[in-house]
């Protein structure tokens, strides 16, 4: 298969095609606020949310064999990424100022004349959601390590951003205590869960979720015979 025979990740959109996760993806358990050698690890088996993790990173050059798996399924040769959280926020700070200017204030006139509140109790007006290209590097497609190297310090970078996303409504950053993680259920945009928000023990029911869909996808795949992902990595699903 040559790099050109495989669609970006928005060609596979425009063709109404979603690049889904691979199950491989479903393995990760991924937290923000750190480095990627301690912030990500992998579950052993995808549909068992209980299972072993590993840490991605194994020592300062080797990692975690998933780190070659395709990204997506079916695979792309490079994804655009945005945030949820992010994309999202302007909008939240909208809402969350709108009732504070009655009609006064620091306005922008949009393209139909009305106006687009830009600046409200000190603070501006968010910008639209940053993205991020993902290309693929060492193989035809991108690989879970093309992403999280790239990704990982994307959010970093972010996470200032995403914490006042997340405290939008009350004027206060979501404190440095709480953790932000990759939801492992979308590629773009990435789904970002908190533990302020969500509980631990929402956090693990959400996980058990993803395992049990995980798990009824593959069983019907395997009713109709086929092969899993099609190209022997079928073995790739339960690590050991
Ligand atoms: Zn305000």
């Amino acid at each position: 298969m040559t790099s050109s025979k495989l669609a970006s990740c928005e060609s596979v959109r425009d063709t109404s095609q979603r690049a889904r996760p691979s199950l491989d993806f479903f393995c990760l358990r991924w937290f923000l606020s750190g480095p990627l050698s301690t912030q990500i690890k992998v579950l052993s088996s995808v549909v068992d949310a209980e299972s072993l993790q590993t840490p991605y990173q194994t020592d300062s050059t080797s990692f975690h064999p998933i780190s070659a798996c395709p990204i997506s399924d079916p695979p792309v040769s490079s994804i655009t990424v945005t945030a949820d959280v992010l994309n999202g926020w302007a909008g939240d700070w909208e809402d969350a100022h709108h009732n504070h200017t009655h009609g006064r204030g620091d306005f922008a006139t949009q393209p139909d004349g009305t106006g687009l509140l830009m600046r409200c109790c000190g603070e501006d007006r968010p910008g639209p959601g940053p993205s991020l290209t993902v290309a693929a590097s060492r193989q035809e497609f991108v690989t879970i390590h093309d992403f999280v190297m790239a990704v990982h310090p994307w959010l970093l970078a972010l996470e200032p951003d995403i914490r006042a996303a997340y405290g939008v409504f009350h004027s206060v950053p979501l404190a440095p205590e709480f953790d932000i993680l990759v939801h492992p259920v979308g590629l773009s945009p990435l789904f970002l869960l908190n533990s302020k928000y969500a509980h631990p023990a929402a956090l693990e029911v959400e996980r058990r979720r993803v395992a049990e869909v995980v798990a009824r996808k593959l069983a019907e795949k395997e009713k109709k015979g086929d092969e899993v992902e099609g190209n022997g990595m079928h073995h790739h699903f339960v690590y050991s």
